[in-house]
């Protein structure tokens, strides 16, 4: 991927973050409640979820401590960790990234959100495996609106099927689809994309599901998914600060 001098990425990463994880998160708070109001939504409609791979359970803490609950995790391993060292505080944790068959126990015993379901293997899996005395895993189904540019989500074609089944299983609750777009510096460009995630989100609604989640967005292009109608963004960079490790 580019990473020229003018793309949305490279600007948010040099443009100073505030310093303090409360100021982040006032900031980004900030960037929400003006897309959704320019939106005529209401602000309080669209979340937001803290990405916080790669960085420790300290950072985590620290922007729990300025009122943020909802958390996304990429890394098994690496999210067990941080839920083990932060089990005191009551957080919402949501697994995101792609979810392998091998990994379903862990994440349907620890979580309550699950985005990255494409395969009705996975999902059969984590129903399976979700504890009966937890409430159902939220699931986000996630759609593949790049084509062969991505390998991860379901193919638009395959939706109304993949979501038939996963509604029937036991254990889950079907909430709304997830989607990661290629990366564009165009705003119009990013907007048309999450435009066709609503419609096809649009269209499961129109068969009779209750959906209530649109998880699409993150730190270079929330104000584009929200005024298509995202209800949660997934916000790393701009809340932690620029990734520089990989994970473990
Ligand atoms: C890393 C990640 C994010 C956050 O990305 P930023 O650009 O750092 O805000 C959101 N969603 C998923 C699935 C991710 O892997």
């Amino acid at each position: 991927m580019d990473n020229g001098p003018d793309t949305p990425e490279l600007e948010l990463r040099t443009a100073a973050l505030p310093a303090g994880p409360c100021e982040r998160l006032h900031a980004v708070r900030h960037r929400i409640n003006q897309a959704a109001t320019q939106a005529g939504r209401d602000p309080a409609s669209v979340h937001l979820l803290a990405v916080g791979k790669t960085f420790g359970a300290d950072a985590v803490r620290a922007l729990a401590a300025c009122g943020q609950g909802r958390f996304g995790e990429n890394y098994l391993q690496e999210a067990l960790a941080k839920q083990a060292a932060l089990a005191g505080l009551s957080l919402e944790w949501h697994f995101i990234g792609p979810v392998q068959s091998n990994k379903t126990r862990p994440i349907a015993e620890r979580f309550a959100w699950v985005h990255g379901v494409d395969r009705l293997k996975i999902a059969e899996r984590l129903s399976a495996q979700r504890p009966p005395d937890l409430p159902p895993l939220n699931v986000c189904l996630e759609v593949n609106i790049s084509g062969e540019a991505s390998k991860r989500g379901v193919a638009p074609d395959d939706l109304p099927a993949l979501a038939d089944a996963v509604a029937r299983l036991p254990g889950l609750q079907l909430r709304g689809l997830m989607a990661i777009p290629a990366p564009s510096d165009d705003f119009l460009a990013q907007r048309a994309a999450f435009r066709r995630v609503r419609e096809l989100y649009d269209a499961l609604r129109a068969r009779g599901y209750a959906l209530d989640t649109l998880s699409m967005g993150m730190s270079g292009d929330l104000e584009a998914a929200i005024l298509e109608g995202a209800t949660l963004v997934r916000v790393g960079t701009a809340l932690f600060g620029e990734r520089i490790r990989k994970h473990a």
